[in-house]
């Protein structure tokens, strides 16, 4: 179990309270509570379901995300009463696209900025204002049909069990037929906040910088800081000996000083590109980045995750209250998000072309308006 940095108090609140939660058939466990689990457990919990939802760090943690939220995904937000979380976020107006001394501006007005500790903070009250029970922070894991351990000694029962827990969960790890393939050439993430006054960029403007090894996207947040994040091939990060080093190689300009992107604390994630090979299996629904991922140019993987678990809750309430198994969500899955994929995985397609990307840059600048129609298709936003 997972408890660090915890008082021994709280350690034994959390002790006790995952005692009692294992005394209980829950109607839906939800494993994670990013993006992904916070939605899920929100609508189950709003459908009348007795919803667990176990998070393996404590709330407010960091996450590595390009932080901008599409319109399609806040509307899905808002379409299931979660309004609230949307509030106060500012928006974005300008996709500054760039590649080495090309650069394109394109009216962007279909993002929201979102700082995800606070936003993932947000869905998680929202939760618990439903009646949602949270167990956190702690590690949680599928160790049969509707059966997951909670620590070494205490088992919680459900008729569904969401696994939403993201490219680096371990909530199926052991289970051979929830096994991961992963696409040979695929890139890594890399994020990192840095501090208000090491940048000139203006709010309400996306940059995102193009290289041969990856691209970088950097957005200011609400709180004036700057989120930096990027996907980039592994192999240069370790040629450029480690990250700070890398991206400022790489992505230096006159927003991003040398000096701040070397400086910078930076986090990784696993490779990005990749997919379950079953993502619904008796009880077990696997949901958001943990049944599958496309690196993020296109800035969907929010959406994807909120849209997938919107439509993957209604199935939980099947398996809930009618005792229907979670093998209908695979093809749900397939026909909410195949196509978005496929648009994704082109778009990395092109990025991985020096002649494309600088073509695509160029065409851009010419014409701005051809531009922003293209940024809204590969955004998915009509
Ligand atoms: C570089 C980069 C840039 C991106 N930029 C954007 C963008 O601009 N716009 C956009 O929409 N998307 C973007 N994304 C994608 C977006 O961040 C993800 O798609 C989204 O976070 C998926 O949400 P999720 O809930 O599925 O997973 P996560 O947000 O990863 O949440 C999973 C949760 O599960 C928890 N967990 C893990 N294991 C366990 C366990 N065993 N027990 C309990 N809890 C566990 C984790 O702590 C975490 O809180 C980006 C991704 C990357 C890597």
């Amino acid at each position: 179990m997972e408890a660090a940095g915890m008082t021994s108090d709280r350690h034994h609140d959390l002790l006790e309270r995952a005692a009692c939660a294992a005394r209980e058939t829950w109607d839906v466990i939800i494993i994670g509570a990013g993006i992904a689990g916070g939605t899920a457990a929100c609508v189950g919990a709003e459908a009348g379901l007795r919803v667990l939802l176990i998070e393996k760090f404590a709330f407010p943690r960091p996450k590595v995300c390009g932080g901008c939220l599409s319109s399609r995904g806040a509307r899905a937000l808002e379409r299931v009463g979660l309004a609230c979380v949307l509030e106060g976020l500012p928006r974005l107006d300008t996709l500054s696209l760039r590649w080495s001394d090309r650069r394109a501006d394109t009216a962007f007005a279909m993002h929201r900025v979102v700082a995800r500790p606070a936003f993932d903070l947000a869905l998680l009250r929202a939760a618990m204002a439903r009646g949602v029970t949270v167990l956190q922070p702690l590690a949680a894991r599928v160790v049969g049909d509707g059966l997951v351990r909670l620590t070494p000694e205490h088992v919680a029962r459900a008729k569904a069990v969401m696994a939403c827990d993201g490219l680096g969960g371990t909530s199926l790890t052991g289970l051979e037929e929830f096994g991961w393939d992963i696409h040979p050439r695929s890139r890594m993430g890399l994020g990192a906040t840095l501090e208000c006054g090491a940048s000139p960029l203006p709010a309400g403007r996306l940059v995102m910088r193009c290289a041969s090894p990856g691209y970088l996207g950097a957005v200011r947040l609400g709180d004036g800081t700057l989120d930096v994040a990027a996907a980039i091939d592994p192999r240069a990060v370790r040629a450029g000996g480690d990250a700070g080093a890398t991206m400022a190689a790489l992505f230096a300009d006159a927003d991003l000083s040398r000096e701040a992107l070397a400086s910078a604390t930076w986090r990784g994630t696993p490779l990005l590109t990749r997919r379950r090979r079953r993502i619904a299996s008796g009880r077990t629904l696997v949901v958001g980045d943990a049944a599958g991922y496309v690196e993020p140019f296109t800035g969907e993987g929010m959406t994807w995750a909120i849209e997938g678990a919107i439509e993957a809750t209604t199935h939980a309430i099947g398996m809930a209250r009618k005792g229907h198994d979670a093998a209908a969500w695979a093809a749900a899955h397939e026909g909410l998000l195949a196509s978005r994929r496929r648009t994704c995985s082109l778009m990395a397609g092109v990025l991985r072309s020096r002649a494309a990307t600088r073509g695509m840059v160029s065409l851009a600048a010419r014409f701005p308006r051809l531009a922003e129609r293209g940024a809204r298709l590969v955004a998915g936003v009509r």
